[in-house]
């Protein structure tokens, strides 16, 4: 299961695309970046800014969420921050996933 990252919001969801819906209905970008607490004119610019130039994660969570760029360079760059979403936001116990690297549940301490 992901959980929502916002924090107080008990929403959980089998698909990042449900999570995704449910970001962008219930947690809409408002000047305050999500990751850092700024005040941005254009959220989403600096989110791109940070993940694009410094690969944070913790942006990359909401630029996987967020992100509406389709193709072109941009996709590289989303595919990994929802690769990143997924491993942060994943919560469900018995299966462990760091990055690419997926621990099998026979495997757990
Ligand atoms: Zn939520
Ligand atoms: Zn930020």
């Amino acid at each position: 299961m992901l959980k929502c990252p916002y924090h107080g919001c008990k929403f959980k969801s089998k698909t990042l695309m449900r999570l995704i819906r449910h970001v962008r209905v219930r947690h809409p970008l408002n000047g305050k970046c999500p990751a850092c607490g700024r005040e941005f004119k254009e959220v989403m610019c600096h989110i791109a800014h940070e993940v694009r130039d410094n690969a944070d994660e913790d942006h990359a969570v909401y630029y996987g969420l967020y992100s509406k760029s389709k193709g072109g360079s941009q996709s590289k760059v989303l595919s990994w921050a929802r690769d990143v979403a997924m491993s942060v936001l994943e919560v469900d116990d018995g299966f462990v996933e760091f990055g690419r690297v997926r621990c099998r549940r026979d495997e757990r301490v």
